[in-house]
């Protein structure tokens, strides 16, 4: 759980399953470092507004009072929600177009095969 690689283009820490940067998409390199973990961050939303995270207990922004929306879909969710009522896809994640991976919300790239996401909202 602890180890991490270095992505070599942006510097950015990835976990050892992903094979692409899910920051810029850069493929895996050899460069391994065994990091130590700090907690796991809290489970964030970012509003798509102002980009801040917010805890997912909240269904507003708690910066801007913008409504959480799904990664998905880009509908608005309601408190608490575990899955987007719109398009059932766990809170928080998103599909990839490519290979259909399930990822994370703050994965900018696919970690399987570096497949960029585009926010719903930009669409
Ligand atoms: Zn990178
Ligand atoms: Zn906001
Ligand atoms: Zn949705
Ligand atoms: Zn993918």
């Amino acid at each position: 759980m602890a180890e991490k690689w270095i992505c070599a283009a942006c510097g950015e820490k990835n976990d050892m399953e992903n094979r692409f940067c899910i920051y810029c998409g850069t493929p895996k390199g050899t460069t391994v470092t065994a990091a130590p973990e700090q907690t796991q961050e809290a489970h964030l939303w970012i509003c798509s507004v102002c980009m801040a995270g917010n805890p997912f207990e909240d269904a507003f922004c708690t910066h801007c009072g913008e409504t959480r929306v799904c990664y998905e879909c880009g509908k608005s969710m309601g408190k608490g929600e575990k899955y987007c009522p719109h398009c059932g896809i766990e809170a928080g994640k998103w599909k990839c177009l490519n290979c259909g991976g399930l990822q994370n919300g703050k994965n900018k790239f696919c970690e399987l095969c570096g497949t960029k996401w585009y926010p719903p909202w930009e669409k």
